[in-house]
């Protein structure tokens, strides 16, 4: 084959996500929207705020064309890096300017560019088991090697030992993603600390920096006021990716930013290291208009309670039935254990009651499906009786 190999077997082959999205919506046209629990994708059900949808209009009608839809700097609108940085140190304390922001296509292009900024041949990046599965595409893009962490049982919270056992001479990096996909788990302050001095310690022993990436899509969806520690203030070798698409609920729309800490050794190498590599894979000028609508939104907030509702009535009635499963402090997923071992044959006999929940073998973890609960709550509410005669069917 004179194409890429491996290009092709990621084309080739979709995610477990998506295949069962796609099977989703072939089901549907057969039996009815409505009769079909698809759970599969965390494509937020909660609208955009108001202000978002308002400030769209305004900017069509009174903006130039240029600053809406023609390029802006390759690293993003300075009027727009400038509202962020500012934003995030009123926030968080952090001496950010904008000049250690960088606009990007959502947090899967923040990633990308900040693994390939990062890497080189044969470095080794760290991630906690369950995680994001794409971690595994972007790490090995940028031609370094995933190595994965067992988390503690149960509480899905980070396993210190293992990860310190994970760390070699060849970890160049940690990817750290708290909301977790797909467990929903926030990480304790008293966790991150620990994480920070042991790769503090460890980048001692080698006498060389590692990162610490913070992947945080879903930092604004957290419930009962659990608060999320910033990176930036534990650890100042970090890199926090963000992105608004779950934030304010414009997935499709593809943008976000990268924050390198200023505190970072080497801070302006590797902004400029981010900005080059942003460059090499195509991503310069993230989405204009969504730019300016960020910066004159900087403040809006979804509507979180709607998805509080759904993990209540969710979480409170399978664990009633019978189900086992943390309760998830953020973002919008149930990781429940499967009722038998094998994640898959529990997905097959699921999908026998129209229930579409997500394997998650590939997210490191065995024996567990994940439930994207970002819905309409009465396909929550219309579910459970399939729930229920599912456990049945395996308590018999
Ligand atoms: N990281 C995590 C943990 C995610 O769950 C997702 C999307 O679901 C992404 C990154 C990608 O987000 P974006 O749509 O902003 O690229």
């Amino acid at each position: 084959m004179s194409i890429n190999k491996k290009a092709f077997s990621l084309g080739n082959k979709r995610s477990v996500i998506r295949e069962i999205f796609e099977y989703s919506k072939l089901r549907a046209k057969e039996i009815g929207k409505d009769k079909v629990y698809d759970f599969s994708l965390g494509n937020p059900s909660v609208k955009p705020p108001k202000e978002v949808t308002k400030t769209i209009c305004k900017l069509l009608k009174k903006e130039d064309a240029t600053l809406l839809h023609g390029y802006t700097s390759a690293q993003g609108a300075l009027n727009v890096r400038k509202t962020i940085a500012q934003n995030i140190h009123l926030r968080f304390n952090t001496k950010l300017n904008q000049n250690n922001i960088s606009m990007t296509c959502g947090a899967a292009a923040s990633l990308t560019i900040s693994l390939k900024a990062l890497f080189n041949k044969g470095d080794e990046c760290i991630v906690f088991a369950p995680f994001f599965t794409e971690y595994r595409v972007f790490v090995e893009n940028a031609g370094g090697k995933i190595v994965i962490s067992k988390p503690q049982e149960e509480t899905f919270q980070i396993n210190l030992k293992d990860f310190e056992s994970k760390i070699t001479r060849k970890t160049k990096a940690v990817i750290i993603n708290s909301p977790n996909t797909p467990s929903g788990v926030v990480y304790t302050e008293q966790t991150i600390k620990s994480v920070c001095k042991i790769l503090n310690k460890k980048s001692k022993e080698y006498n060389k920096p590692i990162y610490l990436i913070s992947d945080e899509p879903y930092r604004e969806l957290v419930y009962d006021g659990i608060e999320v520690p910033y990176i930036m203030n534990y650890y100042k070798n970090s890199l926090v990716c963000y992105s608004y698409s779950k934030a304010l609920s414009l997935p499709g729309e593809r943008i976000g930013y990268i924050a390198v800490n200023p505190k970072m050794e080497k801070s302006k190498e590797t902004y400029l290291a981010v900005c080059g590599a942003g460059r090499s894979l195509g991503y310069v000028c993230a989405p204009s208009l969504f730019q300016q609508v960020i910066k004159n939104c900087i403040n809006a907030k979804v509507d979180i309670n709607i998805y509080k509702q759904n993990r209540d009535i969710l979480y409170n009635n399978l664990t009633k039935m019978g189900y086992q499963c943390v309760k998830p402090d953020g973002a919008f997923y149930l990781f429940v254990k499967a009722l038998e071992k094998d994640a898959y044959a529990f997905f097959e006999k699921a999908k026998k009651h129209e229930l579409l929940v997500v394997p998650c073998d590939d997210f490191g973890v065995k024996g567990y499906v994940r439930i994207a609960y970002c819905v309409d709550k009465k396909r929550i509410v219309n579910s459970l009786p399939a729930f229920e005669k599912l456990i049945k069917e395996y308590k018999k």
